[in-house]
């Protein structure tokens, strides 16, 4: 498996539900922190309704913001509920994007997490180009990968072929093996 800095770094066709061995996975979370369809709406039925109850004192959240709850049915410890940038409305996109990266891994690291999934957050609805954003991900996870204590595995889940092979792409080119 691809590791840099002591770090295993890896993208898998999937889906963001199905990640027992992982501890924290992120939601393309919307503002109220509710349902809704995409990722959110994967995450909520899989973790069942205790989920938005504890959300709905956490929203509503800002572009580029984090927020951790508890995993409920879902098979792993966390939460960290991500909201991204609408493409060509919430600006400057690219550092709203990459503050969800940032931010997410900061509280993953504070909740001393061992692992992190990501989704390919904004690329659904809200419209981000999928190779620009995984552009802005591996960017922003290369230049924080040196402040990681904890985590030791950075997940990206992908839904179709096509997003998959985009960003193992982006991967291999943004960053050099150990
Ligand atoms: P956003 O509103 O941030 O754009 P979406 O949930 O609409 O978020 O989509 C983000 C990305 O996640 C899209 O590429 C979409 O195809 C993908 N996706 C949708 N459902 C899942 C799932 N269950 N697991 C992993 N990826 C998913």
């Amino acid at each position: 498996m691809p590791s840099y800095k002591n770090i295993v770094l890896e993208c898998v066709q999937g889906n963001i539900t199905k990640q027992p061995d992982i501890s924290a996975i992120v939601n393309a979370a919307n503002a109220q922190l509710r349902t809704g369809g995409g990722v959110a709406g994967a995450i909520h039925r899989a973790a069942g309704p205790k989920l938005a109850e504890e959300c709905r004192a956490k929203a509503p959240i800002s572009p580029g913001e984090a927020v951790i709850s508890g995993a409920y049915n879902l098979p792993n410890q966390y939460v960290i509920h991500c909201l991204g940038p609408v493409y060509g409305q919430d600006k400057p996109e690219e550092e709203l994007l990459a503050n969800c990266y940032r931010n997410a891994l900061k509280l993953a690291e504070e909740h001393e997490n061992d692992s992190i999934a990501f989704p390919a957050i904004s690329t659904g609805v809200f419209g981000y180009p999928t190779r620009e954003a995984a552009t802005v991900a591996f960017e922003t996870i290369r230049d924080t990968l040196e402040q990681l204590e904890s985590v030791k595995e950075i997940r990206f889940v992908l839904f179709s072929e096509e997003d998959l092979r985009i960003h193992q792409r982006m991967l291999e080119e943004i960053f050099k093996p150990d």
